[in-house]
């Protein structure tokens, strides 16, 4: 019997994603085509609205006409741009970002970019293509480039750089990658759809493989506050990031080091905190043993006092923005919306948003509609195993809220965070933390009442409008037996005289749709 001994080696991160494409969302054609326009267009839109810029998006597929199952996606903004220096290990390079900081972005995980590249490298292997211009530079750069799997790095193929002509500053992003149009054609419209009903203050403009345009003009200038970077509160530590922490702090004593890489501790509650698990606060960060360490690590996350965590570096649309999205592109008859207070889960700050639309050219459905958005990204996928689906169709029973389904009703719900709880690195589904949970039915229950009277009072005043109907029907009949008994002394009034009299006498009481000029106008509004 032979024994072979195993062989042990370690593979990168390149290797790695390279290896589970799927769990980023890259499983097979269609679904790659979608994750590709998707992860180029959140780049797009980090680049501009979370610094304050109206985004101008283009996104274009088209199909290569020698082999068809070969798709060139391009997407280009009018955003900060990248600097040249970076621009091959941000689309080269696995786990290289901007985005490490505390802030609340699109993206987080450097990762996106990076999966296009590698699955255009394993279905097609042209470069990828990347254009750029700096906000505040002079220059164009421009990139072809692919990834050394292996090492985890980019292989630069080409690169070049010239004076601009225009003002244009932003990223453009080219690459060919093996996609099924047919089958990811539904949910690609659904996504840039989606995306044009959480940022109405963005342009977009999109070009499909058929070569059908859709453009989603920008409906308001009101564009949501940038999302400004924020300390690690406390409560969401754990002992490896306290320990990264302390290495790269240049505190010279411990309180000074809760003081500065926290948020929610000021010097009185640092002094007292070290104190209640028996640390001297003026110790040296050098000084402190693993046990001391560890224990440090465990009253943060426990300790009462401190702060809660801050919201307002959180970037919420605002209840106004999501009204004006829904309206414009839903055309409902009723809308609303409502941000919640901030609330926190596990030492992170959340804000749930959540909006509601009824009726208009929404089509009726056996269960609400529903919208989902994480950090301003609609997710499509996964919808049964999200906690706002869970919230929608398990909590709330709607015939409280007086709808009866099949009704033609949308629910939007957002949740903002510096982190979000997603359930896999794909980014389709939101685990059901209970907090979260509740904070959304809340807010669910808020817009639900707010649509509850609204139908109610349509109720009413329908009930009213067929009730003076109802009366104007009469008033000829009514007319003609009063003209009968006018006295034989006085000159007859002509019914018709009676008749509009009367007509007169109920509008300024009651009030008549103006459509109703007359009583013999009723018979026709009458059904
Ligand atoms: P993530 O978005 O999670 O940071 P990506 O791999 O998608 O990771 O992108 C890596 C980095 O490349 C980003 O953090 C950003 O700095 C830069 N980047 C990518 N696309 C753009 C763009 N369109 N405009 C500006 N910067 C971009
Ligand atoms: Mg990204």
């Amino acid at each position: 019997m032979s024994k072979t001994a195993e062989k042990f080696r370690s593979i990168s991160p390149a290797e790695f994603f390279y290896r589970n494409k799927e769990i980023a969302g890259f499983s097979n054609p269609a679904r790659a085509l979608y994750q590709t326009v998707r992860e180029l267009v959140e780049n797009a839109l980090d680049a501009t609205d979370a610094h304050g810029i109206l985004p101008d998006i283009q996104v274009v597929i088209e199909r290569d006409p020698n082999k068809p199952i070969v798709y060139r996606v391009s997407v280009k903004d009018n955003g900060i741009g990248i600097p040249p220096q970076y621009v091959p290990d941000a689309f080269g390079r696995v786990l290289f970002s901007s985005k490490y900081v505390l802030r609340q972005t699109r993206g987080m995980f450097g990762l996106g970019a990076k999966m296009v590249v590698l699955y255009s490298q394993i279905t097609v292997g042209e470069p990828i293509e990347v254009v750029t211009s700096p906000i505040n530079s002079r220059r164009i750069y421009a990139f072809k480039l692919l990834i050394d799997v292996r090492e985890n790095k980019p292989i630069v193929l080409y690169r070049a750089s010239w004076r601009k002509e225009s003002d244009w500053h932003g990223t453009y992003v080219k690459v060919a990658v093996e996609g099924d149009w047919g089958r990811s054609k539904s949910k690609i419209l659904e996504y840039i759809q989606r995306t044009a009903i959480i940022t109405p203050y963005a342009n977009i403009y999109f070009k499909d493989p058929e070569g059908r345009v859709r453009i989603y003009r920008r409906v308001t200038t009101k564009i949501p506050p940038p999302p400004r970077e924020t300390k690690p509160h406390p409560h969401g530590i754990d002992l490896e990031m306290l320990k990264l922490m302390i290495k790269s702090s240049d505190a010279s004593t411990l309180q000074e080091f809760l003081e500065k890489e926290f948020q929610g501790i000021g010097k009185v509650t640092a002094g007292r905190f070290l104190r209640s698990i028996g640390l001297d606060p003026s110790r040296s960060l050098a000084s402190l043993t693993r046990k001391d360490i560890e224990r440090l690590a465990e009253a943060l996350r426990s300790y009462k006092d401190f702060r809660p965590p801050r919201a307002d570096h959180l970037s919420p649309i605002g209840s106004e923005i999501i009204k004006i999205g829904l309206s414009a592109i839903l055309k409902p008859e009723f809308v609303d919306a409502v941000t919640r207070k901030p609330a926190v889960y596990g030492g992170h700050a959340f804000i749930v948003e959540v909006g509601i639309a009824y009726g208009g050219a929404i089509q009726p459905s056996d269960s609400p509609i529903l919208l989902r958005f994480a950090n301003k990204i609609p997710l499509l996928y996964d919808e049964r195993s999200d906690v706002a689906w869970k919230v929608v169709s398990e909590n709330i029973d709607w015939g409280y809220y007086g709808i009866q389904f099949p009704a033609p009703l949308a629910v939007l719900v957002h949740i903002c965070s510096t982190k979000i709880p997603y359930k896999g690195v794909g980014k389709e589904s939101i685990a059901d933390v209970p907090v979260i949970e509740q904070e959304i039915e809340n807010g669910v229950r808020q817009v639900a009442r707010s649509l509850k009277s609204y139908l109610a009072r349509k109720k009413r005043e329908e009930e009213m409008a067929r009730r003076v109907v109802t009366i104007i029907k009469y008033i000829p009949d009514i007319a003609r037996s009063l003209s009968v008994f006018t006295r034989a002394s006085e000159p007859k009034i002509p019914s018709e005289e009676l008749e509009a009299r009367l007509f007169e006498i109920v509008k300024s009481k009651v009030g008549v749709a103006p459509s109703i000029k007359s009583p013999r106008d009723v018979v026709i509004s009458v059904e």
